[in-house]
């Protein structure tokens, strides 16, 4: 079967890979992955080539590979990532702080791809762009086959908010930055923007990576913290993460599991803000009780992804502060990329670690 690759206009340098990079790409629910060789790459004005030093597997890939959420398909599957620059496009590429990006710098980069012109991108919401783009997300073609994190190399392109990490750091703590760690922070940050949570009482529900980083960042911003999950597995994992429990009502409550959204509504101080963050799939509808959420004054926040200074401000947590949690822990086992379809079963099972890596063959 041939690939129909579909260029997008713009002056490219075809740039060859020995060996050949390879991708893991999804055809669909309960066929195998099929590995492709892709032997180069027409690498945009401003695009980025990095090779990939490991991928983590996070839960929205195995719900995925499910069938729990429809994604178009060819497509190379995979967000979390942590790399090294190989090749960079004739115009060069800058990373958020504004610097320019070397070959063999060290860097993490975001899910979202974004045009920073249009109304929500001015706004503060590139990943609400118009014209968004999202690695691990869009079907190969496009903008060729390296479009995800399930392969030895990512093609990021111009829109991509690309973050060099420090040397020192692990891979596993680095490769789930740019999705659970950067989501905690959004969701914590959101309510810190509302108020200051130095005293704050704070409640997470779902000890998966993004509540319990949302937890030791919470406790880095001074919040008294909870969390809550029925896994008493998970549950066990919160104290090393900053959870104490709490004698008083949360002022704030951060939902990051999806499946207790009720009882964050619910929960709550009067007064109090729920950031919601984990009503990422499909699920049954809530009740929505509005005379008590206007009775108690109850302030409600979505918060999805996360904007290029918060990827930075969650690198930074990991680099600094961070250090004294466990983040390296997270990922339970780690695997050859050709392993794909059993360690993706793997992050399947109840009692799966809380990331799997990948790293590509060399
Ligand atoms: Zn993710
Ligand atoms: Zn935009």
């Amino acid at each position: 079967m041939g690939t129909l690759l579909i260029r997008p206009p713009g002056h490219r340098r075809d740039v060859t890979l020995r060996p050949a990079a390879t991708a893991m790409v999804w055809t669909g629910v309960d066929h195998p992955h099929e590995t492709i060789a892709v032997p180069g790459v027409a690498l945009g004005d401003r695009d980025v080539l990095v090779a990939i030093e490991m991928s983590t597997i996070c839960g929205s890939d195995v719900h995925t590979v499910r069938g729990r959420r429809s994604a178009p398909t060819p497509l190379v599957l995979g967000h979390e990532s942590v790399g090294r620059v190989i090749a960079v496009g004739d115009e060069g590429a800058l990373a958020v702080d504004g610097s320019p990006l070397r070959i063999g710098d060290r860097v993490v980069w975001s899910i979202t791809i974004s045009c920073a012109s249009c109304d929500r991108c001015l706004r503060g919401m590139p990943q609400k762009c118009r014209t968004l783009g999202k690695y691990g997300h869009d079907r190969v073609g496009a903008h060729g086959d390296l479009t995800g994190a399930f392969g030895s190399h990512m093609q990021l392109r111009a829109g991509t908010a690309i973050v060099r990490v420090p040397e020192a750091l692990p891979a596993a703590v680095l490769a789930p930055a740019s999705c659970a760690t950067a989501t905690a922070w959004a969701a914590v940050a959101r309510a810190a923007r509302w108020r200051d949570l130095e005293g704050a009482a704070v409640r997470i529900h779902g000890a998966g990576l993004v509540g319990l980083s949302a937890a030791a960042i919470a406790a880095e911003f001074g919040a008294d913290v909870e969390v809550r999950d029925p896994n008493p597995q998970r549950q066990a994992l919160a104290a090393r993460f900053g959870a104490e429990g709490l004698d008083r009502e949360p002022d704030v409550v951060i939902e990051a599991s999806g499946h207790a959204v009720a009882d964050a509504l619910e929960g709550v101080a009067v007064g109090g803000m729920v950031v919601l963050v984990g009503s990422v799939f499909p699920a049954d509808p809530v009740p929505f009780d509005a005379e008590s959420i206007v009775r108690r004054l109850v302030t409600i926040a979505g918060v999805h992804n996360y904007t290029g200074a918060e990827l930075v401000e969650a690198v930074a947590f990991l680099a600094g502060r961070g250090r004294a949690y466990p983040f390296a822990d997270a990922v339970g086992a780690v695997r050859p990329l050709t392993d794909i379809d059993a360690a993706l079963a793997a992050a399947s099972e109840r009692d799966a670690p809380l990331r799997i890596g990948l790293v590509p063959g060399r």
